[in-house]
């Protein structure tokens, strides 16, 4: 369990309904990081996440609440520096606002649960979307495929164990 998870009562994998709590809460739960980023629009540096790079299987969460936001075989290599992503889990996963800060018009990515900021998506992605959600790493959080497969049947059949 990470420092997050202990103090954070909202986090979860598998509870849908949205969160709101006050900014002031939020700094007290979240490391300092993850608030930055989530909560006051931060952009981490490029190249600084290890999620970058990774091609391991699984899912990748929001590190704030816990909401499941993409599938590993929709992250792709774009270049660009941040973990990037061509599909969202769910339509309800994400919230898209535009966003015309810095004299550029973007598209700002929210979390779909507690409307933490994530990234930008961009419509230069690969097929079969065409789309490209660059995410900051550090609001992400990634549980291996085995994990994740046993945390859903556990929480659909309320018992984790194959006879
Ligand atoms: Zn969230």
């Amino acid at each position: 369990m990470s420092e997050t998870e202990k103090k954070n009562h909202v986090y979860s994998h598998t509870d849908s309904s949205k969160v709101v709590m006050s900014e002031e809460e939020w700094q007290k739960i979240l490391p300092k990081d993850v608030y930055h980023i989530a909560r006051q629009k931060g952009t981490e540096r490029p190249w600084s996440s290890s999620f970058e790079k990774s091609n391991e299987v699984g899912t990748y969460y929001c590190a704030v609440c816990g909401n499941p936001l993409f599938k590993s075989d929709t992250k792709f290599e774009s270049g660009c520096g941040w973990p990037s992503f061509y599909e969202p889990i769910s339509k309800s996963s994400i919230i898209y606002t535009p966003d015309n800060m810095h004299g550029m018009k973007r598209t700002e990515v929210t979390c779909g649960r507690c409307r933490s900021h994530l990234g930008h998506v961009f419509d230069d992605g690969p097929p079969p979307t065409g789309l490209r959600y660059c995410i900051n790493g550090v609001v992400l959080d990634f549980e291996k495929a085995k994990e994740a497969e046993e945390n859903w049947k556990n929480n659909e059949q309320g018992t984790g164990k194959n006879d």
